[in-house]
């Protein structure tokens, strides 16, 4: 393998390419920029630009693209040449400051939820300086925000900058108060684990409701399963390993720090963790992975399959969401201090995003909210649908003792007043291993968990990073102006325990006594689908909060939710539809086949010796004579249920119309055929059994 530092960042124009490239007041300006937010002068922009295409083009470009992120949840690009006629009738290469700061895609047909009129189909798309460019193929990519040409986000960066500028402002009010001076700015940053499974091509290109939705909508269980836990951190296969490595090659050459890969649960599921980076370049960093991911798993004659569930009765993929706040001095702000003051400090942000994850439960559920995941969370391997939060034992008994004023023992009996009295030096805690809930402390960041594999991380970064510094800016204003800052600092922390206790869990989350305790006695939400939360992003407390902090527009949230709902719809639609075709197409004719071979085979049997019982033959005939009559039932209802829902104006009433009565008919057809695949002969089944797709890759 080629040389790992030598390669690294080998694709992308970082720091130590601008800083080789560019002048150093250019650079200095372009620097500015990125750490501080400073607007950028044309004459700077030209040269970063002119600067950025030689380089390009000296590694194998010819053409850029302005990357962006539109409501689709993947990535767009609409490539452009360097090239440009030269009097003498030669070419040369050009790139313009104009050109690398803004574009004006056509932006009529991504999703706008009626945010872009239609005679207004152009946006554009404006350079995010803070996340590098880098070469795909030979184009040069250029990570944009994309915006109507009122304004508005069309995209997934904008709120997300938005989100991070937020907390920024917020975070720092906090910092002054305990005495830091130093800091310029306060960065969220990610570490998104990503799960995938690996299946073979060729069996892949045999079942359409892979090719058309991402998962199997058809498959009886296999004889194995994940039953013996037998994948988790096994040995990795040949094929398996050669496409890791290509895999990480590819995303070394990227910037993309990635770190670690192991198997996971069920069989052909395995995982690839980054090393975290600020939140926005993060979030670049894991659409890429995704990206790549499927792009080398073809080039080894295999499908990485994203979605969140692909197989039923086998663990769903998700994705980990390691979170925590950065200051520009490198401090990560979720570390408990070693002195008590900073141990206050701690606390106190600790006590934030206790408070953010309770208030607005309904927004980090929302944030993860599509058709596909709603088949993982509450399925017992993925957390519950409930939001709730771990912290393990230790910081839960020291918050116990602040709240009710009493000791904590570990801190020999000190009462504990915070920024006064001497605080208990506190550890990592090691009992951080819960795997069960969906929001967990881990030492030293958060780990939020319920995030489906295909979800971008921008969404749910973006109502934590908001719901984190609606928390603070509330300490902030109530410290700001606080007589005895020790005093009013106390009273808050304790308030806020008491307050907002009831979302601390630390328990088995996937216990079903947790769901009654969590909403009977608690007071939790459960929102049970997609269909149940999302029109909950349009809640007056959501807005308000959104908009106070400039995120979001009303506009853009109610645009927003229309396009998740419609999302949701048009998927589970696909999936019917896809359904209905591979029934009438080939199950049904191959079942029916398979029962006039068995009735042929009969009929000779019975000529040649007319005392032959034909059982066998007989009772398979007739179970699968009955199956298929209800498949061919059950087949039409679903076809009817699919019509009735067309006639929906309203997106709510469509998307409660599918999660109540076409999602349980699908499940209904679904059993029949998989029953019928029990009975039925390999050699007739039209598709690769679950066997073949989970074991198959070798
Ligand atoms: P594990 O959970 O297996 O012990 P780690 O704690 O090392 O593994 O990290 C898991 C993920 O959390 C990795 O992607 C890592 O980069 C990320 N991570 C670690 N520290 C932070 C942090 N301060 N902010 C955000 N993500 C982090
Ligand atoms: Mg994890």
């Amino acid at each position: 393998m080629k040389k790992v530092t030598e390669n690294f960042g080998k694709m992308v124009f970082d720091d130590r390419v601008m800083k080789a490239t560019l002048s150093a007041k250019v650079y200095a300006s372009v620097k500015k920029t990125i750490d501080e937010g400073a607007e950028l002068d044309l004459a700077v922009a030209n040269a970063v630009a002119t600067a950025m295409k030689d380089w390009a083009v000296a590694n194998g470009a010819t053409h850029y693209t302005h990357w962006f992120q539109p409501l689709t949840g993947i990535t767009a690009e609409k490539h452009d040449s360097f090239i440009s006629p030269s009097p003498d009738g030669g070419v040369i290469m050009e790139f313009s400051g104009k050109e690398l700061i803004k574009g004006e895609p056509d932006a009529s047909s991504f999703p706008s939820g009626g945010l872009r009129a239609t005679f207004e189909a152009r946006g554009y798309t404006a350079w995010d300086p803070t996340s590098y460019a880098f070469i795909k193929g030979t184009t040069l990519c250029i990570p944009t925000a994309f915006c109507s040409y009122g304004g508005e986000a069309l995209d997934k960066k904008t709120p997300l900058l938005r989100s991070m500028e937020a907390l920024n402002k917020q975070a720092i009010r906090i910092l002054r108060l305990f005495g830091n001076k130093d800091v310029k700015y306060v960065r969220t940053s990610v570490g998104p684990e990503q799960e995938y499974f690996l299946v073979d091509k060729e069996m892949y290109d045999k079942r359409p409701d892979l090719i058309y939705t991402g998962r199997t909508l058809f498959g009886s269980k296999p004889p194995k399963g994940q039953e013996m836990d037998d994948h988790y951190f096994g040995v990795i296969k040949p094929r398996v390993a050669a496409f890791m490595e290509e895999l990480n090659d590819e995303l070394w050459k990227l910037g993309i720090l990635a770190k670690t890969e192991h198997n996971e649960v069920a069989p052909a599921q395995h995982e690839l963790a980054p090393i975290y980076a600020t939140t926005n370049i993060a979030t670049d960093h894991n659409q890429l992975t995704m990206e790549i991911m499927q792009k080398v798993a073809s080039r080894h004659g295999l499908v990485c399959l994203l979605h969140e569930k692909p197989f039923a009765g086998v663990n769903g993929s998700g994705k980990h969401n390691n979170w925590s706040m950065t200051t520009d001095t490198g401090v990560n702000l979720l570390t408990p201090g070693e002195t008590p003051y900073e141990n206050a400090q701690f606390l106190l942000l600790l006590c934030a995003v206790i408070k953010a994850v309770d208030d607005y439960q309904d927004l980090l559920r929302i944030s993860v909210a599509t058709a596909g995941n709603d088949h993982r969370l509450g399925a017992n391997e993925a957390p519950p649908a409930v939001v709730s939060m771990f912290l393990g034992d230790e910081l839960s008994a020291i918050l116990e003792a602040i709240e009710t004023d009493t000791p904590y023992l570990a801190a020999k009996k000190t009462k504990m007043k915070l920024g006064v009295d001497v605080l208990p030096k506190f550890t990592r805690d090691t009992t951080d291993r819960n795997r069960t809930s969906p929001f967990a402390f881990t030492g030293n960041k958060f780990e939020f968990r319920a995030l489906g594999s295909s979800n971008s991380i921008a969404c749910v970064n973006i109502m934590l990073n908001a719901a984190v510094a609606e928390s603070l800016k509330i300490y902030a204003d109530r410290l700001e102006g606080a007589e005895d800052f020790s005093t009013a600092l106390h009273e808050m922390i304790k308030k806020t325990i008491k307050d907002h206790k009831r979302i601390i869990f630390n328990g088995n989350g996937y216990d079903d006594s947790w769901i009654e305790e969590a909403t009977k006695k608690r007071g939790l939400l459960n929102y049970r689908t997609t269909a149940d939360c999302m029109p909950h992003l349009l809640d007056k407390k959501n807005v308000d909060m959104l908009t106070a902090h400039h995120i979001y527009t009303k506009a853009e949230l109610q645009a927003r939710m229309e396009i998740m709902l419609e999302n949701y719809c048009k998927t589970i639609i696909i999936e019917a539809t896809t359904m209905v075709d591979m029934v009438k197409k080939d199950i049904l004719p191959a079942v029916s086949g398979y029962v006039y071979d068995l009735a042929k085979t009969a009929k000779t049997k019975l000529e040649v010796d007319s005392s032959i019982t034909c059982g066998y033959e007989k009772s398979t005939i007739k179970k699968l004579s009955e199956l298929t009559d209800r498949i061919s039932v059950e087949v039409e209802t679903l076809e009817d249920i699919v019509v009735k829902i067309a006639d929906y104006d309203d997106i709510c009433e469509e998307a409660y119309a599918i999660r109540d009565n076409l999602l349980s008919q699908m499940s209904i057809l679904r059993l029949a055929c998989d029953e019928a695949e029990t009975m039925c002969s390999k050699k007739y089944w039209p598709y690769p059994s679950y066997g073949d797709l989970l074991f198959g890759v070798r």
